[in-house]
């Protein structure tokens, strides 16, 4: 028995019901399952055998340290945005050496705290970027190993906000201008200039798009190594999509494929950079219905869990299904319901027009797939506490991030001397 599924009418996580977890720790809350994160990492580590490959997970999906732990335990490395998510990678147990640091903007304080550590490998994005850290390298008397990140100009079909290597986006340095800059980045006495580094968005359920910017990039190095540079990794980012709705995604065993196929005589060591994969179906938003309020044009079911939990409808028009906690009976009418949170925003709903059994309140909805990007982006808008995360493993449970009380929330703000 895995994941999330219904047993004597009630959905459970792996062996334990949500409505327990309702009445013990309260909701919203969010449930992860051991069982599925195992799974989904175990998919890629099986795909990979006899690859010269590593998983780097990107923490940035959910950072929650047991979260990171269950897959630093299987041997996941992490690809890291920020010196905080290095500072969790780290607190996780995941090994210095196994932490790759991306992003598009990363401070000098940033840098030298990854030098400090010894990181793996810095994905640099920029000229200006290769130049404040070769100075910070310098100045702290090292020398760091680099790969930098291209933008392969491919359209991965997914939503314009989660598109991050084509034309036009901020990410990586296009694909033009990119041999300059390895180059340029060669000269740099404190860099070790060594790999090629993509990402080209998230939530991708096709295959071509990878495999047009894996043979762009194939060639690409080829160019470089022309230019006398040894470069031996290739990081093919992160991506892969996972079903919400009706998509179908790209089996792993599948993808890993393809990417051994492409890189065949590459000679580099590969790294993949799965976040959503990884975590998005292993976890769940537990909400309660506060009342249901009938209108003229459609019925609100409105829950304790709002955008401020989980944005992903409101910023990325995302669509997730959402069950009751309780199984409804096979032929139960269904009716159309909007279900939204009590935030003062029209944009605070989890799902519109959506057909489902007539709830009341006090009943529990389980919102699926919220494992990604849900957690993460909570926030204390209208002064809700930061929602709880709990962890099942078989029939036990762990809350992995307790809710945040009353006294931390507004206990954190200062009135400054001349209000007092
Ligand atoms: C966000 C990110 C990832 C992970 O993306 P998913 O869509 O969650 O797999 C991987 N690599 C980089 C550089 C990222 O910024």
């Amino acid at each position: 028995m895995t994941g999330f599924a219904y047993r004597d009418g009630e959905m459970h996580a792996e062996g334990v019901a949500l409505s327990r977890i309702a009445r013990e720790v309260g909701t919203p809350v969010y449930v992860y399952s051991s069982a599925m994160l195992r799974a989904n990492y175990r998919a890629f580590a099986d795909a990979m055998k006899g690859l010269d490959a590593e998983v780097h997970y990107a923490v940035k999906a959910n950072s929650n340290l047991a979260v990171i732990r269950t897959f630093a335990r299987l041997g996941a490395g992490a690809d890291i945005v920020s010196e905080g998510e290095m500072r969790r990678a780290l607190a996780a147990g995941v090994p210095a050496d196994r932490i790759v640091f991306s992003g598009v903007g990363k401070k000098v304080s940033e840098l030298r705290a990854a030098l400090e550590v010894g990181i793996r490998q810095i994905n640099v994005e920029s000229r200006h970027e290769l130049d404040m850290l070769d100075g910070v390298a310098g100045a702290m008397g090292k020398r760091t190993d680099i790969a930098i990140r291209i933008n392969p100009d491919v359209d991965p079909n997914t939503h314009a906000k989660i598109t991050t290597g084509k034309k036009g986006n901020k990410f990586g340095i296009d694909i033009d201008l990119a041999r300059e800059a390895f180059a340029y980045a060669a000269g740099k006495p404190n860099l070790n200039v060594l790999g090629v580094a993509i990402h080209i968005g998230s939530q991708i359920t096709d295959m071509e798009p990878y495999r047009h910017a894996i043979r762009r990039v194939r060639e690409f190095v080829g160019q470089l190594r022309a230019d006398g540079l040894d470069i031996t990794r290739f990081d093919v980012g992160g991506g892969l999509g996972i079903t919400y709705r009706n998509e179908t995604p790209v089996p792993i065993d599948a993808f890993v494929g393809m990417v051994r196929q492409e890189t065949g005589n590459m000679g580099c060591a590969l790294s993949f950079e799965p976040g959503r994969r990884l975590v998005g179906d292993a976890g769940v938003l537990l909400g309660e219905v506060i009342l249901v309020k009938p209108g003229v044009a459609r019925t609100f079911v409105i829950v304790d869990a709002a955008m401020n939990d989980l944005i992903r409808p409101t910023l990325y028009e995302a669509w997730h299904d959402i069950v009751p906690a309780r199984q409804p009976a096979a032929n139960a009418e269904e009716i159309v319901t909007d279900i939204v949170g009590p935030i003062c925003e029209s944009g605070d709903f989890l799902a519109q027009k959506r057909t489902m059994t007539p709830l009341a309140a006090g009943d529990l909805v389980v919102v699926k797939s919220a494992g990604a990007y849900g957690a993460v982006m909570s926030s204390t808008y209208n002064t809700r506490p930061l929602v709880p995360e709990t962890l099942v493993d078989g029939d036990r449970y762990a809350v992995v991030r307790p809710r945040q009380t009353y006294e931390q929330l507004i206990g954190a703000d200062r009135v400054p001397a001349w209000l007092e």
